[in-house]
């Protein structure tokens, strides 16, 4: 693009045309000042703030609105601008009360800066400002104050436009305006779901966070950092004063672009939580006793020796973390496979996509989204399945909803009537586990109707005709049947998605977490190659991953069946790089995943387990059944920041530093290879989980020498394909999606341009119906499905320490539809036992239309939660629980 001349201030810029002359003075670094400017909205030019002379205009111009034109010429600061800007700031403080000293805003608010600057003195010609208006805390996390609202709307365009929410609006009353939540206004109810990004982007004090630390921002410094809880790894920055979190701030760039969700913006009160582990623990006649790292180091040592001897290197099993850091997980299975010589490393993405890694690896070629985050945006057509997104992922899930602002379709297919569905062009509602039943009727339709691409069918895939064999097969209002929906609504999802060419499927845990979870994935596939939606840019196949580096852990070997980069352990040439590298011999026995790990704690084959930084007594299926196997292990290793739930059954627990305290990367669920870094020291005497790894190692092996996070990083690319290219200086600044084959490649935002370079062709697969494994009968008539809440992650372990989100969410709940209430005389808040084969469990009523009939939901979070009642039947494929349904029955107290 040629660029124009433009002079500000009398100095001559080449810019691009296309751009405001604020965006354009911006780039050359020249400072106009803004309220309510934000480069994700477009401009409304509400604070004139902005305003810049023109030569040969009369009057000034926002610089915010106006075009820049070749041979421009433009005053940003003369007398007449000056005059201009001070009388608006001069208003704005009119209506505003004199608390700079006093303001938790102090040090941080433009408009105390632009007085400043301008020389504005609080007792100008429109000072006597009375307050007019009650602060409003009714939100757990943020206050509004609106006397120190300045009307920029900023929050209110942010919370509608980029958030997709509408919780907060321009409340007029008399002369004043100002602003306020949604029910101020008449709705009836609050729906803001505190993600904070109101208060980020408010330029003063009107918009605050309810911090229980007081500071000044120049007592504080900032860390630039990538969240700990979901795998869309968002960027901030972590702001703390002397070694305490007192604030976390979004930063402007992929793959969140200044969006946080409640978790990552409010919920880091875990970090400096009084119950953190800050010393090493051994139990000693049922109690934890505090030890030196020494004592803790020789006792594990001695124990795995012990074993090694008495019982044999299989006896011994680790759990890697996908909370853990690329570096760390490495360093983890290395230190299993080389120390202890077994491939007995797993972690809890058996638990979660196990089946996306087995589906799409056999069908494309890799286990990982095929497409970027940002490319949502661009989709016109987003099929939604499985996954409650704007809950579990919920930056994706606002960029959902800014695709359908700008008239993407959705189509949504799920048993409960999610937040997403209510923005949905179609609605499917399906009864759990039957997703292959709507994906075979959706492929028939499209198969009857001609819709699919012939060409791309031929030129990039194989096995069409056994494929379609089945589908032809298959009947449609049969499929509608098994689903319990309506044939028309699938016809025309079918047509909207295989008429759109840029349509992407998004999916997580309600596909993948069933007895037949690879089917379900391998069904996925078929759909996307029949309307050829894989190889290109916004659309693809997307399996949304759980936790902030669930990714990662997977791509670093934390599996019984792949070194890193998924090289298998039974290939012999990848097992001689490993054991030249490692300078060790390896076992190419495939190890054991973690359902067989339980299971073989049970039986009392397996002896001694080292978990780091997972928390299976609540995560896994049929807690009984999980407790009842840890009681039998002779040895129990957990490094953790709490005494969760499974380190009660430890012999030692190890504390692990959080990740503010340390330095490493995460893949998020784009690929992207991001940096962690350490913002504050380790709390107490807890230490970074792979320098605790490493000083173990030195145990087995007094040479070694402890690396940095650079170093290990280093280490990987050597021997990973996949991440050969990466290294800290290159993933400084926005990280490097994988594959990163050397160091010239810029890394891959899709997947499969040109074809399926790994299979060489991508491999449709017959997949016929098959329910789930427990279906409803007379004794246990309902049906069970489980998932996660918007406030909390996981098993609570970090959100469980916000009290805050306790107050949100304290108790296990059930979600029941008002028939089934009726049917069982329920009423609402009120406690049940909800019960399975396996067990039973406590759990609040929660009444709504949201769930269907004879079908409850139940969170997986709590300790007491669903994983009471879930099922062990297991995917034969990749050994993935059936956690998502079961039949149960509810009674009363
Ligand atoms: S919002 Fe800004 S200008 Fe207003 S009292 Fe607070 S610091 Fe001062
Ligand atoms: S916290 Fe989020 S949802 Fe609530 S008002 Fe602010 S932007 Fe809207
Ligand atoms: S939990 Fe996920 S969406 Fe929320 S801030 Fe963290 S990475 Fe972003």
């Amino acid at each position: 693009m040629s660029k124009i001349t433009i002079y500000v201030n009398d100095h001559e810029l080449q810019v691009d045309p296309n751009q405001t002359i604020f965006e354009a003075a911006k780039k050359e670094g020249i400072f106009i000042p803004t309220f309510c400017h934000d480069e994700r909205l477009e401009p409304e030019a509400s604070c004139r703030v902005c305003v810049v002379e023109i030569e040969g205009q009369q009057k000034l111009q926002t610089s915010c609105s106006t075009k820049v034109r070749d041979g421009m010429r433009v005053q940003t600061e003369s007398p007449r601008v000056q005059k201009a800007r001070n009388e608006v700031i001069e208003l704005m403080w009119a209506s505003h009360p004199n608390d700079c000293v006093v303001c938790d805003a102090n040090e941080d608010c433009k408009l105390q800066d632009y007085m400043y600057l301008y020389d504005i003195t609080s007792d100008n010609k429109y000072d006597g400002h009375q307050r007019q208006f009650n602060i409003d805390d009714t939100n757990k996390f943020f206050y509004i104050d609106p006397d120190k609202c300045i009307l920029c709307g900023k929050c209110v365009r942010v919370c509608s436009e980029l958030q997709g929410v509408e919780a907060l609006g321009l409340n007029i009353r008399g002369y004043q305006t100002y602003v306020s939540f949604a029910y101020d206004l008449g709705m009836e109810f609050s729906n803001c779901v505190s993600c904070g990004n109101c208060v980020s982007v408010c330029p003063t004090g009107a918009l605050m966070e309810k911090s229980k630390t007081k500071f000044r921002m120049h007592e504080t410094k900032k860390t630039l950092t990538t969240c700990v809880y979901c795998g869309v790894g968002c960027q901030f920055n972590i702001v703390s004063k002397n070694d305490k979190i007192v604030k976390i701030e979004p930063v402007n760039a992929v793959p969140n672009e200044g969006m946080l969700c409640v978790k990552g913006k409010f919920a880091y009160k875990f970090v400096n939580h009084p119950d953190r582990v800050t010393s090493p623990l051994i139990k000693k006649n049922g109690i934890f006793v505090e030890a030196s790292w020494k004592e803790a180091y020789d006792l594990i040592v001695s124990k795995m020796n012990y074993h090694l001897e008495t019982n044999g290197k299989h006896s011994i099993v680790g759990l890697a973390s996908a909370k853990c850091t690329n570096e760390e997980n490495y360093l983890f299975q290395k230190f299993i496979r080389k120390h202890v010589g077994t491939n007995n490393v797993d972690h809890c993405a058996r638990l979660c996509h196990a089946s996306t890694v087995s589906g799409l690896a056999t069908t494309l070629g890799s286990g990982a989204m095929t497409n970027s985050i940002a490319e949502v945006k661009n989709n016109d057509v987003i099929f939604v399945t499985g996954s409650n997104t704007t809950e579990t992922h919920p930056v994706i899930g606002s960029f959902m909803k800014q695709a359908k602002k700008r008239g993407a379709k959705i189509i949504v297919a799920e048993p409960r009537k999610i937040d997403l569905a209510e923005h949905a062009d179609i609605f499917i509602r399906i009864k759990p586990g039957t997703n292959v039943a709507l994906f075979n009727a959706m492929m028939k339709v499209i198969y009857d109707e001609g819709l699919h691409k012939e060409e791309y069918i031929k030129e990039y895939t194989e096995n069409f005709d056994a494929f379609i064999k089945v589908i032809k097969a298959f009947d449609i209002e049969e499929g509608a049947k098994i689903c319990g929906c309506d044939v028309e609504d699938i016809k025309a999802a079918a047509r909207m998605y295989a008429n759109s060419s840029n349509a992407g499927i998004y999916y997580a845990m309600g596909i993948t977490q069933h007895s037949n979870g690879t089917n379900h994935v391998k069904s996925i596939a078929n759909l996307a190659l029949m309307t050829g939606n894989v190889g290109k840019e916004n659309a693809g196949i997307n399996p949304l991953r759980g936790q902030n580096n669930v990714q990662g852990a997977c791509d670093m070997g934390g599996l019984p069946n792949n070194y890193p980069g998924y090289q298998k352990v039974y290939d012999k040439e990848v097992q001689k790089k490993f054991e030249k590298a490692w300078n060790t011999t390896l076992d190419d026995n495939v190890g054991l995943s973690l359902p067989h790990m339980i299971n073989g704690a049970y039986n009392k084959t397996i002896k001694m387990m080292y978990v780091m930084g997972e928390n299976p007594i609540v995560s896994d299926p049929d807690i009984n059944h999980v407790k009842e196997a840890f009681g039998r292990l002779d040895f129990l290793v957990v490094q953790d920041l709490f005494i969760t739930e499974t380190a009660e059954f430890a012999d030692v627990i190890l504390p692990a530093a959080s990740f503010a305290e340390k330095d490493g990367t995460f893949t998020n669920t784009e690929r992207r290879v991001q940096r962690v870094r350490k913002a504050i020291e380790p709390v107490g005497n807890s230490k970074a989980d792979g320098l605790i790894i490493q000083e173990l190692m030195q145990y087995f092996d007094p040479d070694y020498t402890i690396k940095n996070a650079s170093e290990l990083m280093d280490e990987i690319a050597e021997l990973t394909p996949i991440y050969h290219g990466v290294d800290y200086e290159r993933i400084e600044q926005l990280g490097l999606q994988w594959p990163v084959n050397d160091k010239n490649h810029k890394g891959t935002k899709f997947l499969y341009e040109g074809g399926f370079e790994k299979l060489g062709k991508g491999k449709f697969t017959p997949v016929t119906y098959k329910g789930a494994a427990e279906l409803p009968d007379d004794t246990y008539p309902l049906t069970l499905t489980t998932g996660r809440t918007l406030y909390h992650y996981h098993t609570i372990t970090l959100t469980g320490k916000n009290e805050e989100i306790m107050e949100i969410i304290p108790v296990n709940f059930i979600e029941v539809h008002p028939v089934t209430a009726k049917k069982y005389k329920l009423t609402e808040l009120e406690s049940v036992i909800v019960s399975s084969r396996r067990g039973e469990t406590k759990a609040e009523v929660h009444i709504t239309e949201k769930i269907g009939e004879d079908v409850i939901f139940m969170p997986f979070h709590f300790a007491d939660g669903a994983n009471m009642l879930t099922n062990t039947v297991l995917d034969e494929t990749c050994n993935i629980p059936e956690l998502k349904v079961c039949a149960v029955e509810i009674s009363k107290q």
